[in-house]
């Protein structure tokens, strides 16, 4: 289905991120990141990355392990919901299944029929 440039009126697709002739990014989304955060000593390099190449393609990350330490589970939980609700997708890291949190989020975008893609962007 073809659609217009807001900006030049150019057709493009869909799928295309940016206008090839006004550079303008035509379908940016706000993508929150689901996935391992307890237990994982890594997580904020890895959800870094998957932020970064959501950036990369023209996406706002909600990223939720730019959050401070220290809040309780229900202190995560009540911040975490609000950037879920905000996201227009979800994207669910590779050990999301290994997180209760992102369990949680995952029954939370099944049941309201939020948009979500597991693994890579
Ligand atoms: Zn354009």
């Amino acid at each position: 289905m073809k659609k217009r440039c807001p900006c030049c009126s150019r057709e493009y697709y869909g799928r295309e991120i940016y206008c090839t002739r006004c550079g303008v990014p035509l379908e940016r989304k706000k993508v929150y990141i689901a996935g391992r955060i307890t237990g994982d000593p890594d997580y904020r390099q890895k959800f870094e990355a998957a932020a970064n190449r959501l950036t990369d393609t023209g996406h706002i990350p909600l990223n939720p392990a730019n959050l401070p330490e220290g809040l309780s589970r229900a202190d995560y939980m009540r911040i975490c919901t609000a950037m879920l609700e905000t996201a227009d997708e979800v994207l669910f890291l590779p050990d999301w299944q290994d997180s209760r949190g992102a369990s949680l989020e995952m029954q939370w975008c099944l049941y309201i029929g939020k948009p979500f893609h597991c693994g890579e962007w």
